[in-house]
């Protein structure tokens, strides 16, 4: 009886320590399935939402110092380019209308065929800039004070020269600006805001170029020397039609040398001029109407 109740007792034990091991086990099993999980968690893969924000390069700066910065948006292999503001102050309107665009293909990327680049140099005058704003970088209409300020104002750089006269195309130490003799600087291309364009454009090597000015009313084709690239009537073509300001072949209000538009058909760029009607509208619907057929254009 004795001996019995013993054994019973005994595998009593066994039970209960395969039971007590048992348990021990699954604890471990479950913690270290657990454990595993922890590890692997950090294995799942992120997903990266490819940027669409444009490249901001900064391309050069003025006499006083300021960044002129480009925006480049898509990767086509032709490249179109588009400036505001080489008047600075005197045709701030040209700068909002750029900046503008900044904002529209920030927001509306897919717009750009697939084969073209477009560069957006918003301000190319920005110490001009400053004469009719008092602040730095971007700025809104509510900033600028040109009604108390001389007319002209800000319109050449910190060292007093018109830079749409400091570009390789015919250059002259004195250039005109409608009835006033204006500096041209002291060579072609002694400006560095003229030279920040130049290096921009050997860099970029665009296939069309656009220079927003105010305020004429019209779309400019351009020439240097050698008369009118056939490109260049045809895009004028282009965005005068699309925008409805009238197209004229060439400027001969008064003479001028020294543009950067001629310097680009110098070296065979097909570039227009779009002056706004005012100084003071962006035209938005007219300008936006032009750029996008520009875009069709060279996308086919
Ligand atoms: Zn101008």
């Amino acid at each position: 009886m004795r001996l019995r109740q013993s054994k019973q007792l005994l595998l009593l034990l066994i039970v209960s320590v395969v039971a007590v091991l048992s348990a021990v086990v699954m604890v471990i099993i479950v913690f270290s399935n657990k454990k595993t999980e922890i590890i692997t968690e950090p294995a799942k893969t992120v997903t990266t939402e490819i940027t669409k924000s444009p490249v901001h390069k900064i391309i050069g700066k003025t006499v006083e110092g300021r960044s002129i910065d480009a925006y480049i948006y898509g990767t086509g292999k032709t490249h179109l380019m588009f400036i505001g503001g080489i008047h600075g102050g005197y045709e701030w309107n040209s700068v909002l209308l750029a900046y503008q665009f900044i904002d529209y293909l920030k927001a509306n990327p897919e717009i750009i065929p697939e084969n073209i680049t477009v560069a957006i140099i918003p301000s190319a005058n920005p110490d001009g800039i400053y004469r009719v704003t008092g602040t730095n970088g971007r700025f809104t209409t509510n900033d600028v004070t040109t009604a108390s300020l001389p007319d002209g104002t800000g319109r050449f750089n910190a060292h007093g020269v018109d830079l749409n006269r400091n570009f390789d195309c015919k250059w002259k130490p004195k250039s005109m600006w409608e009835s006033k003799v204006v500096s041209a600087g002291t060579s072609a291309f002694s400006e560095p805001e003229a030279v920040a364009i130049r290096d921009f454009v050997k860099e970029f090597s665009p296939a069309g170029a656009v220079f927003w000015h105010s305020k004429s009313n019209a779309v400019y084709a351009s020439e240097c020397t050698d008369g009118i690239l056939p490109i260049t009537l045809k895009i004028m073509d282009v965005y005068s039609r699309a925008s409805g300001y009238s197209a004229v072949k060439s400027f001969d209000a008064y003479e001028i040398s020294g543009d950067a538009e001629g310097w680009l058909a110098s070296i065979n760029i097909p570039a227009i001029t779009v002056e706004l009607k005012t100084h003071e509208t962006v035209e938005w619907e007219k300008n936006l109407a032009g750029f996008t057929a520009l875009l069709r254009y060279y996308s086919i």
